[in-house]
């Protein structure tokens, strides 16, 4: 008797016990780790390339754009130009890696 009243219990809270637990572990779940990329985009016109700054996650990939405009002082003049080319944007960010982006 004793022992039917157990297996009782058992159907009714381990089913609860597992999708409770179910919902906590998420594996696929991650903070992501950023690191900052110069991403190389094809002009949608023409040839060549321009720069961004951006961030992709050591551990999924994902990216994502910092700056779209990246910007250089002009020598001697008192403003910045769009567009660097790729030794100025080296320059700039020496340690990034340039990473091709279709955007
Ligand atoms: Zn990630």
């Amino acid at each position: 008797m004793s022992r039917y009243i157990y297996e009782d219990w058992d159907d009714e809270f381990i089913p609860k016990y597992k999708s409770k637990k179910k919902k906590t572990v998420k594996k696929s779940s991650h903070k992501h780790e950023y690191e900052e990329i110069i991403g190389e985009v094809p002009h949608s016109y023409g040839e060549g390339f321009y720069y961004i700054l951006a961030k992709e996650c050591r551990i999924c990939g994902k990216r994502e754009v910092v700056n779209w405009f990246l910007s250089v002082k002009v020598e001697g003049k008192p403003y910045h130009r769009l567009f660097p080319s790729l030794d100025e944007v080296i320059d700039m960010y020496p340690n990034l890696r340039i990473v091709r982006m279709e955007l």
